[in-house]
């Protein structure tokens, strides 16, 4: 069972040390729910996301997945570049941070010349990468939005039509080291669709698990439930991650960023990941609950 939909956490509460760990059971929402959403595994925190006609990718290309992590199949790569097959009408790329396990600049600069229509929402770190990469193409700007933000800043919105997408940056894991303190991590909270049929999706990229950095943004994580999110597995193993989702409204979580041997407190956890390169879930949207 995942987690329940009620019982959501105070984060003043998380803040203040309380444990506030609710064990309801979760509501049955299978036979309520709507399948009229999908995700699709591509590696380490790469995944596609569609409701309806729209489609869109996390952290889709990486440098190297460090030998830990798992790196994009040759077949998929071909496709994603081609449009092909799957990956055929992508609108949008979201990009969590410029780490070479997340993104590689120089195929995301080839994805967008062979990819005309497709809209790129990155932040700033990583379009430095990509103006300094020999392929770079000052044109592919006019499709880009970049986030440059500073941590504690307010949380963005993100014009996109059909899309309706907000950014805050949120400390990378490690933090407060300063060079996990200096990365312009994004958790993105991104809707398809309209009216009864959005679907509310979440991406943290490597987001760190303490309550301090989801705190001063309440207003924002109040404002509307997600749906599901991607969080990296760190959350799902540990009591303050997995407090913090409730905290911010997530009714569901897949956890990504899964090394290739899977953590056995992982494996252990009953929670659901990501592990399999190709795998997909239905993104449910459950019965409302206002
Ligand atoms: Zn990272
Ligand atoms: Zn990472």
């Amino acid at each position: 069972m995942r987690y329940a939909v009620t019982a959501l956490t105070s984060l003043s509460l998380l803040l203040a040390g309380a444990s506030a760990y609710a064990h309801d059971a979760s509501p049955d929402v299978s036979d309520e729910a709507l399948h009229i959403s999908s995700a699709r595994y591509i590696a380490n925190e790469g995944v596609m996301a569609q409701s309806g006609h729209v489609k869109i990718l996390f952290d889709p290309f990486q440098v190297t997945g460090f030998g830990t992590y798992q790196e994009p199949s040759a077949a998929d790569l071909s496709a994603l570049m081609a449009g092909q097959g799957e990956f055929e009408g992508v609108d949008a790329v979201f990009i969590s941070h410029a780490h070479r396990d997340h993104f590689s600049a120089p195929q995301m600069i080839g994805y967008m010349q062979a990819q005309a229509s497709v809209h790129l929402i990155a932040p700033q770190q990583a379009l430095e990468m990509m103006q300094t990469d020999p392929s770079w193409d000052a044109a592919l700007m006019a499709r880009m939005s970049i986030l440059d933000m500073d941590y504690g800043e307010a949380p963005q919105n993100i014009a996109l039509s059909g899309i309706e997408a907000t950014a805050v940056r949120i400390a990378h894991a490690g933090w407060p080291a300063q060079h996990r303190k200096v990365v312009q991590n994004m958790v993105y909270r991104i809707t398809l669709g309209e009216g009864d049929e959005a679907v509310t999706l979440m991406h943290m990229g490597d987001a760190d698990p303490q309550a301090v950095h989801y705190v001063p943004h309440i207003d924002h994580w109040d404002a509307r439930d997600t749906d599901t999110a991607f969080p990296p597995y760190w959350f799902l193993t540990s009591a303050q991650g997995q407090a913090i989702l409730r905290g911010i409204k997530v009714k569901r979580s897949i956890g990504v960023h899964v090394p290739i041997n899977v953590p056995e407190d992982l494996a252990a956890s009953h929670q659901d990941y990501f592990s399999k390169l190709g795998e997909t879930r239905d993104l449910l949207k459950g019965p409302s609950h206002e």
